[in-house]
């Protein structure tokens, strides 16, 4: 039996090894239902940065970013589980060369480690994002470009930031804000219950979800605010402290900045 299963994995490498750079990785996963745009707040996830590297916006100075930045868009199930790396397809930077401009201001790494990537190696946080979820959102994409260009449009026409600035809800190391009031600010605006995710009482992400046509839904587990991955009833929208020591604000961008 288990020379049988040696043969087996031997004959699909070799069957993988000559079928190009895609390589079925796990068959297993059924299509998707759903996706997930995942938004991180710098304020919260660049509180962990101890040190510096070029890659990471955190150490931007002036320039690191006030705005929700971009996690990844991620396919998901109805019942709240998910597939990952479905298929072999390594990442390639060229592909969407020209997309950087927009990738490194809206879904810029906020780490200096290496993700890895589905076959154990080591690569960016795009390349992790596209093997680990991108991968799995076939029908709809089937390359980097497109994956990569819908999530930046999805993010561009789904200003959260602005949503919760024109609602009152700003950077601050002080206040305290009502999650009830965050969550009824993004339904007042999209008509969608979203996902918020706390880092103790801070807001870590905040998911916006959509149908395979981009029309927005409901996240799974939005309905009942209890469930929210450890956010308390109060919670808060920290502002940075750089290594260097200047405190970021939030900053709406310019119409102009923003393209
Ligand atoms: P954490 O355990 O920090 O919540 O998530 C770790 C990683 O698991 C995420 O960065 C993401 O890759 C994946 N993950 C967590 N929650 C979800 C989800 O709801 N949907 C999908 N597709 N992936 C998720
Ligand atoms: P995930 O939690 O999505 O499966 O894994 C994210 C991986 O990318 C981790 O290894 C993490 O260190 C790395 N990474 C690099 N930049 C970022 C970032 O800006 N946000 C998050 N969540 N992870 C990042």
């Amino acid at each position: 039996m288990a020379s049988r299963l040696c043969l087996l994995l031997l004959v699909a490498c070799i069957a993988g090894a000559f079928a190009g750079d895609v390589i079925e990785l796990n068959r297993s996963q059924r299509e998707f239902d759903y996706f997930a745009l995942s938004l991180q707040w710098p304020g919260t996830y660049c509180r962990g940065t101890r040190h510096c590297c070029s890659k990471n916006a955190c150490c931007r100075g002036s320039d690191a970013p006030t705005q929700f930045t971009i996690h990844g868009l991620w396919p998901d199930y109805n019942d709240g589980s998910w597939p990952s790396c479905c298929y072999r397809s390594d990442f390639k930077e060229k592909e969407i060369s020209t997309l950087m401009d927009g990738l490194e201001k809206y879904w810029p790494s906020l780490s200096c480690g290496s993700p890895s990537s589905c076959n154990g190696g080591k690569g960016s946080f795009w390349g992790h994002e596209w093997e680990k979820h991108g991968t799995c959102s076939s029908p709809v994409f089937h390359d980097e470009y497109n994956y990569f260009l819908t999530t930046l449009n999805l993010y561009l026409k789904h200003n959260v930031t602005d949503v919760l600035y024109q609602a009152g809800y700003v950077a601050s190391n002080s206040e305290k804000y009502p999650l009830g009031g965050i969550v009824t600010a993004i339904q007042n605006a999209f008509h969608i219950t979203p996902e918020v995710v706390c880092k103790r009482d801070a807001i870590d992400e905040i998911r916006i979800c959509f149908y395979k046509d981009f029309k927005p839904r409901d996240c799974v587990g939005s309905q009942d605010l209890t469930s929210r991955k450890s956010c308390p009833k109060y919670v808060s929208l920290p502002e940075y402290t750089p290594l260097d020591g200047e405190a970021m604000v939030l900053k709406m961008p310019t119409e102009r900045e923003a393209l």
